[in-house]
């Protein structure tokens, strides 16, 4: 399998998912699906992918890393107990208005710890 081949196998697995796998969950997949990828192999393409800002990475504190299908800022609310982790729907404004008036926000990262319903 080519390089082109192996990224876009990568790829297709994080967009056909809700977004948000950690590097192992999308060996796992892509494993299953092509077993002669190696873990390397992909963990190589996720960091070319992010590099290039087709999909983004999401540092959870004391938690695994995940790689994301939106690359663009956007906020996330994480389960601290089973690491479940969803979009947090905040609009761009609400962060401006975080902020004191003339600053030019590039980019933001926002993690809210917060029990699932499952944990609760
Ligand atoms: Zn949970
Ligand atoms: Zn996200």
């Amino acid at each position: 399998m080519g390089e082109t081949k192996q990224r876009s196998v990568v790829l297709d697995i994080i967009n056909s998912t809700h977004g948000h796998l950690t590097a192992e969950d999308i060996y796992q997949r892509a494993a299953s699906a092509y077993p002669a990828i190696s873990r390397s192999t992909v963990y190589r393409n996720l960091g070319i992918l992010t590099d290039r800002g087709v999909i983004a990475q999401v540092n959870a504190p004391g938690k695994a890393t995940y790689f994301d299908r939106n690359p663009e800022p956007h906020s996330h609310i994480i389960c601290p107990r089973c690491g479940a982790i969803e979009d947090l729907p905040l609009e761009s404004n609400a962060i401006s208005s975080l902020v004191p008036p003339d600053t030019d926000v590039l980019s933001y990262s926002l993690i809210i710890n917060s029990l699932c319903a499952d944990c609760r």
